[in-house]
């Protein structure tokens, strides 16, 4: 248990891939700050399976995440996880779409570690672990906000590496292809409607498509790089972009 004594502030973890990360650093015995959004009995059920405690900040208001963090206290891994999708033509892409996704994707990243990184330089020990994206090294049609967040948190993520170099805090990407999570089944109806095709079609035809191994990620198989970027080896592992994607950025 190497995370011992080590608290970690996992953002959007009610579900998903951030939920199978918290779960992930619980085992090896970190001390855990679930957020996200969901129904209050479900997120009180994963608060007693994690020992955990709950922020219900919405990561699109500055000042609800300035609140997270000042009750969060000194963080030792930060996750930003949170994350959202549309998926639609550039032309028709709702403006209030591209601002809630550039503010969760990416603007609440920079929040979150501009208000994290003082306690770790302080500890002399950091962890900044955010989950981009295959779309974060490549595009799709019809996602230009997320693709366009996705390759931000990148561009940011080794800014902050190069930053931080010299001060035991790490900064990393994980990138994940497609994983089996609400946030890919939500997008299945807007693809069938973009590009006119049946629901395994998406699946088969445009998703597993990209992705040579034909197998959706699992959430714990990210969970269990995101332990790898925790332990002490991974201390010169810093800027880096890791794809867990089925090979799909190979080609
Ligand atoms: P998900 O929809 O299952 O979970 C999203 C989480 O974010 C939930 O906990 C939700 O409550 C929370 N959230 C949403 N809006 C929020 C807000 N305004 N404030 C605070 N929390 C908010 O999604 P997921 O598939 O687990 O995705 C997690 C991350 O992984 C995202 O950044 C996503 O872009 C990325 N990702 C997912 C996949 C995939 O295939 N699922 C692939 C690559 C990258």
């Amino acid at each position: 248990m190497f995370l011992e004594g080590k608290r970690a502030l996992i953002t959007g973890s009610t579900s998903g891939i951030g939920l199978a990360i918290a779960r992930a650093l619980k085992a090896e015995g970190a001390e855990i700050i679930l957020n996200g959004f969901g129904d209050e009995a479900m997120i009180a059920a994963l608060c007693e399976e994690l020992g955990a405690t709950h922020s219900a900040a919405n990561l699109l208001d500055v000042g609800e995440i300035e609140a997270m963090m000042a009750d969060a206290g000194a963080i030792d891994i930060l996750v930003n996880n949170a994350g959202m999708q549309h998926v639609a033509p550039v032309d028709e892409f709702p403006v209030d779409k591209w601002n809630a996704i550039i503010g969760l994707n990416l603007t609440a990243a920079f929040h979150t570690t501009r208000l994290a990184v003082p306690g770790m330089k302080q500890k002399g020990w950091g962890r900044i672990i955010n989950t981009a994206s295959a779309h974060s090294k490549t595009a799709s049609p019809f996602k230009s906000a997320y693709n366009a967040s996705k390759h931000g948190i990148d561009g940011f993520t080794k800014t902050i590496a190069l930053e931080l170099a010299q001060t035991g805090v790490t900064a990393n990407c994980i990138s994940p292809g497609y994983v089996w999570t609400p946030l890919i089944e939500g997008q299945i109806p807007d693809t069938m409607k973009a590009r006119g095709l049946t629901r395994d079609q998406v699946i088969n035809d445009v998703l597993l498509a990209k992705q040579p191994t034909k197998k959706f990620v699992q959430p714990d198989e990210v969970g269990a790089l995101a332990v790898f970027l925790c332990r002490e080896e991974a201390g010169n592992v810093t800027g880096a972009n890791w794809s867990i994607d089925g090979g799909w950025t190979a080609e």
